[in-house]
């Protein structure tokens, strides 16, 4: 049966949105259709989310770039962050996930859906630990009812696409703490639910009611985007058991949650070397029946605090070529403070350049088309031209702007070889 005609509130953001998603995608209707009837694309879009544009995540469709905000105990500022939303859909971001562990979140969330026209992602266990923190209590104490409730709370709320780390068994929680990784792990969703499991000596309640959040996200169509608790959270923990333990219980539950009508995205490391990057997609791929992948960087190294957007891209670039769907940023704040505004900007546009770098080397049209444009203006000075081929025109004219009456540019000057090979 069609996943249309499970999930209503799926049929009625598609019906509503096919016109305009096709024309940007350049994808006729039926292709998107099947896509998503086939799992390999999700429409992100919740009714409730006022004002919102639908987006497409997954093959055939373009990559997409999430941008990561929220506040946190040490800069708590709801205003800031709503700054830093601003900035990052102008620098090109598909979606936004406010991460926000720090105020009053459900104000936080609710001026973010106000504000934002595109999809907005949480993780909603942070909002229940949040609460057992503030109260001083130990989120191992956490009722399993109160993490349902906030999920059917965001839900109802409008959010578009949840973080849920369903995947996170016992097993694989004793694996990754048993010595032998060398950061154990490094999700905070992932090193809550570990420690609530471990301390309480029973299964990850995501896991053993998953048909409760499958119910949630097929009533408000939010996307699952089963999380990666156990990513590697350094190179050398990359490809271990407890990593694949979890992709392959997410697999399973990606299948399950599509039979019943839910939309489901795969999350994805995390720190892998360069050279496991595309094993690691490719696999991962084949786990989850080329579901959705949704990865973080992946960062091809540890040692580049200050540079992890540029390691990042190595990596997303690397894994667009291998079939990763939709990246999620790395700014230049990653690992040492909370980004601001102009990390958001610089962590954007390295996630751009990765996903165009990947999408040309897979020869998608639209990214060969913007190709060919720059050589055009390039050959030709047109520095129009350039500037509607470019990703980013505003830094264009910025760059150019003590020098634009020129036709040249300043790199060479009167040893222009374009123009000297032209005149
Ligand atoms: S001045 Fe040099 S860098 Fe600039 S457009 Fe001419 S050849 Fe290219």
């Amino acid at each position: 049966m069609s996943v249309f005609f499970k999930n209503s509130a799926l049929a009625k953001v598609f019906e509503s949105g096919i016109a305009a998603l096709s024309s940007e995608e350049n994808l006729l209707p039926e292709a998107i259709r099947a896509g998503i009837e086939a799992g390999t694309m999700v429409l992100l879009g919740n009714p409730a989310h006022k004002n919102l544009k639908p987006v497409l995540i997954g093959s055939p469709s373009r990559v997409k770039i999430n941008a990561n905000i929220g506040t946190s105990p040490l800069l708590n500022c709801a205003q800031t962050e709503m700054e830093k939303l601003s900035v990052a859909l102008q620098a090109g971001a598909d979606t936004v996930m406010d991460l926000s562990i720090a105020g009053d979140l459900d104000a936080i969330r609710d001026g973010m859906l106000n504000l934002c026209p595109s999809p907005l992602g949480t993780v909603p266990i942070y909002a229940t630990a949040q609460t057992y923190l503030d109260a001083e209590r130990d989120p191992c104490d956490i009722d399993p009812e109160e993490l349902f409730a906030e999920v059917e709370k965001q839900a109802a709320q409008g959010v578009d696409f949840m973080t849920l780390h369903c995947g996170l068994t016992r097993r694989g929680a004793e694996w990754a703490v048993s010595g032998e990784r060398a950061m154990g792990i490094v999700s905070r969703g992932g090193s809550i639910l570990a420690r609530w499991m471990l301390k309480n000596g029973r299964e990850n309640p995501l896991l053993t009611d998953f048909d409760r959040l499958v119910d949630i996200a097929v009533r408000h169509n939010v996307t699952l985007s089963l999380g990666d608790g156990l990513r590697p959270g350094a190179g050398a923990d990359a490809g271990d058991a407890a990593q694949f333990e979890e992709v392959i219980t997410l697999g399973r539950l990606a299948r399950h949650a599509h039979a019943r009508g839910a939309q489901c995205m795969i999350e994805g490391p995390g720190h892998v070397p360069l050279n496991d990057v595309e094993a690691q997609i490719r696999i991962i791929k084949r786990l989850t029946d080329n579901a959705p992948l949704y990865v973080l960087g992946p960062l091809t190294t540890d040692v580049a605090p200050g540079y992890d957007h540029i390691a990042g891209a190595i990596g997303g670039a690397l894994g667009v070529r291998a079939g990763v769907d939709f990246l999620c940023y790395l700014t230049p704040a990653e690992h040492l403070t909370l980004p601001d505004a102009a990390d958001v900007a610089a962590g954007v546009m390295a996630s751009r350049v990765a996903a165009q770098v990947g999408e040309v080397s897979l020869g998608r049209p639209q990214a060969l088309k913007r190709e060919a444009v720059m050589a055009t203006g390039r050959s030709a000075l047109d520095w129009d031209l350039m500037r509607q081929a470019c990703l980013d025109p505003k830094t264009l004219e910025e760059r150019r702007r003590p020098h634009r009456e020129e036709e040249v540019c300043a790199m060479c000057g009167k040893f222009c070889a374009v123009k000297m090979l032209r005149d």
